[in-house]
């Protein structure tokens, strides 16, 4: 099946990208542009830098130890987007894998020297993530068997010892390749790196060992820590290590960790991570706004767990946290044109970035860039895109389940429905059911929706209503079904409350107290400011109901808000409470987060002082 995750065992199975055909939308238009305009880019920026050059031997070698690594993300994306460009790039990789299975530019002639920061089992892991991508769209080629034989020469250096590597990725990469080739001795070897990590595995680093996960054992975790996209690799690879063993007591460890982590130490935008200098998740409610790091690879690995967790136990609040993620994390990671990048995603953005015309050489969040030194997330989103039909609907034997709403079509078994939606714009959703068939239709109804209402019209009764018109029914958060069998025609309507809604952040969360957050429906609100736009630095909104209007499309709110009056006392910090802003009224123009940024450099909040 094309799909980056097929678990052997779970509540809920994956579909396939065959199986679910994005139509022109929010997320169809995004995956449409990642084919057509951000693979092409990547590709480019990989053979400027040389990254590529690496392979066909160019000295010297340019690039960081891990540069290999992008090549091989971007040898994903191509795989599952069945772009015409992979059968050249593979060739060239192929060149410089070596007779035993070895392929790594940077560390030939030095193998295994630092498993701390050398990142060789990493790259296999995303190259072994690569090669079962081309295995399910395509078929056995050179690309599949350049990473069966890297996987190979990993079981066999590795199957017995105590080393990993301290970047993780190759234990969910095995997993995965012994899903596709049933050849247990990847699951085992996966098992094993698992294992192994905590007792301890790595050196000691000034960051200490929990940077990548080291510090403890998996199972006796209590939440996710260090390094964010690291930790949010490895417990994708252990809940894949979990499912296939069969080891209940490891999947509730991760669960635990999952569930500690999103009450703690999770930004509204669904981002983790707040700490800069470690690039890792900081303590519980350390989450400043304006200092989150929240790198976008990271809210992909996390998007990546929360699917293999939903897969595993059919919980909707896996979906909902990937609902959170893709929207305002995702979406935001990529420029509206395909060409530039965030690598870290802060809430608030206090000075105008400077615009960059090259490679930046620092992940800051102010204004998107075409590449980094370390082009991790461009790269990411490329396959992430690439990929994203495999996450918005699974089935099971009670029918299909839609979990995201979003223009598509679905087919399963003898059933073929077309969701047709505005989403995330308007709350009204319909399922159509284009081929007839046995079977239930689930459709996710997110946990901010209260009052959601859901109806089946049958075929029998096309536009015009009944005479006491379809049985409306309360669609409560989570998950409601609709009992087939099913004649084409049959639609399901639901329909979503989408009244824009102030949030208020847990008292805990001391970098956000005094302040709140608008959202609509799974978006995120942030106000913007360029050019000559008022300043964002102070201000006090009115937290009085958001007024909608439309622009070109995009739903945009307005809020009233105070401006700060400009006065400078010599020093911030006085006997009495401070007041509110004592400037002129004003009304607040709010944008959906992951829309900031394309009007050129701003200042941003999502957080605005009340
Ligand atoms: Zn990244």
């Amino acid at each position: 099946m094309a799909d980056p995750v097929v678990p052997s065992s779970g509540v809920l199975s994956p579909l396939g990208l065959d199986a679910v055909r994005l139509s022109p939308g929010f997320w169809g238009d995004r995956v449409a542009l990642n084919r057509e305009v951000t693979i092409a880019h990547c590709q480019e920026w990989e053979e400027r830098e040389g990254w590529i050059g690496n392979f066909r031997g160019e000295r010297p070698r340019r690039g960081r130890e891990f540069s290999d690594s992008e090549i091989y993300k971007l040898l994903e994306a191509m795989a599952w987007a069945d772009h015409p460009g992979l059968p050249a790039l593979a060739e060239t990789v192929a060149q410089a894998q070596e007779g035993d299975g070895y392929l790594n530019t940077r560390w030939s002639g030095s193998r295994y020297t630092d498993f701390e920061w050398g990142h060789e089992l990493y790259c296999y892991g995303h190259l072994i993530q690569a090669g079962v991508a081309r295995l399910r769209v395509h078929g056995e080629d050179l690309l599949t068997q350049v990473a069966v034989r890297a996987a190979d020469h990993v079981c066999r250096r590795f199957m017995e010892g105590t080393r990993t590597c301290g970047h993780p990725v190759i234990e969910m990469a095995l997993v995965e390749l012994y899903r596709a080739t049933g050849t247990e001795r990847y699951l085992e070897m996966a098992r094993r790196f698992v294992d192994r990590r905590g007792l301890p595995a790595l050196a000691d680093i000034p960051f200490g060992r929990a940077y990548y996960q080291d510090d403890l054992p998996v199972r006796q975790a209590q939440v996710f820590r260090g390094h964010a996209v690291r930790a949010l690799y490895l417990a994708s690879g252990v809940v894949d290590v979990a499912v296939e063993t069969g080891d209940e007591e490891l999947l509730k460890a991760v669960e635990a960790q999952w569930e500690r982590t999103v009450a703690r130490r999770t930004h509204l935008t669904g981002g983790m991570g707040s700490r800069h200098a470690d690039e890792s998740f900081g303590e519980d409610h350390e989450l400043p706004p304006d200092r989150a790091y929240n790198e976008t690879c990271a809210s992909i690995a996390s998007i990546m767990l929360s699917h293999r967790l939903l897969l595993a136990t059919g919980d909707a609040r896996y979906a909902d946290l990937a609902e959170r993620t893709l929207y305002n994390m995702l979406a935001t990671g990529v420029a509206l044109d395909g060409r530039s990048f965030f690598y870290a995603n802060p809430l608030q953005v206090r000075v105008p970035a400077v615009p960059l015309e090259g490679v930046n050489h620092a992940p800051e969040g102010g204004l998107r860039s075409p590449w980094f030194d370390v082009s991790c997330c461009p790269n990411n989103i490329a396959r992430t895109m690439a990929s994203l039909p495999a996450y918005v609907a699974t089935s099971s034997d009670d029918g299909i389940q839609i979990h995201h709403l979003t223009p598509s079509e679905i087919r399963h078994g003898r059933l073929a429905v077309r969701v047709e939606t505005g989403y995330p714009w308007t709350g009204s959703v319909r399922v159509r059911v284009l081929e007839g068939g046995p079977g239930g239709i689930t459709l996710r109804v997110p946990a901010w929706a209260s009052d959601a209402t859901i109806a089946h019209v049958p075929a029998s009764s096309p536009g015009a209503p009944l005479p006491d018109g379809p049985v409306v029914r309360p669609a409560p958060p989570g998950y409601v079904s609709v009992e087939g069998p099913w004649r084409a025609g049959d639609e399901i309507r639901l329909e979503l409350p989408m009244a824009p809604r102030w949030t208020f952040p847990d008292r805990r969360i001391d970098a956000l107290r005094g302040s709140a957050a608008v959202e609509r429906g799974p978006l995120v609100y942030c106000a913007e400011s360029v050019a000559d736009e008022p300043p964002l630095g102070d201000l006090t909104a009115r937290v009085e109901p958001p007024v909608e209007h439309e622009v070109d499309g995009v739903v945009e709110l307005e809020v009233a808000a105070a401006l700060g009056s400009g006065g400078e006392g010599g020093w911030p910090y006085t006997p009495v409470a401070g007041g509110r802003a004592g400037g002129p009224d004003v009304t607040l123009r709010l944008v959906p987060y992951h829309r900031w940024g394309n009007r050129g450099p701003a200042t941003m909040r999502v957080w605005l002082p009340i």
